[in-house]
């Protein structure tokens, strides 16, 4: 989870919340494997290439290989900007739906987690449990102060 910077393009301004690493490293404790799901419609409307998403792709890679954390297992984004009617944009399912089938993972286990309503929505889209973080509950799905609020929740069952 990166601090949410509109139209985040550049590696110099990716910043992570404070306890970000500590969340994806329980999780990884956990078990599980992390994706990134992600809408860059700045692509569709020309702010930037979608080289310089890949770009700031590897650059997440390379802070959690730094961190001894395993990378993200996968990236999906849609680089679609919303008047090209595109089906894989959020809060669609499709780019979850594609990852399950690719990695075969199990949709009672696995969690859509953003900041918001389209990202919950994207995951129950897809038949995996869309919940919501640092942002407050609403439209049913559960939400956390932190990603690692999360993740200890996880811990605890
Ligand atoms: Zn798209």
């Amino acid at each position: 989870m990166i601090l949410d910077k509109n139209y985040l393009s550049r590696v110099e301004d990716i910043e992570y919340f404070p306890d970000t690493l500590r969340a994806l490293r329980l999780l990884q404790e956990l078990g599980f494997d992390l994706f990134v799901v992600t809408n860059q419609s700045g692509v569709g409307r020309g702010y930037f290439s979608l080289e310089s998403v890949h770009t700031i792709h590897r650059q997440l890679q390379n802070d959690l290989r730094e961190e001894k954390l395993e990378p993200f297992k996968d990236f999906a984004v849609c680089p679609h900007s919303p008047d090209e009617n595109c089906d894989c944009r959020k809060p669609s399912g499709k780019m979850i739906q594609l990852l399950i089938d690719k990695y075969h993972l199990s949709k009672d286990q696995s969690y859509m987690i953003g900041d918001k309503a389209i990202d919950a929505e994207s995951g129950k889209n897809a038949g995996i449990t869309g919940l919501l973080v640092r942002t407050p509950a609403r439209d049913g799905y559960p939400a956390f102060k932190t990603l690692l609020e999360f993740a200890e929740s996880l811990k605890k069952k």
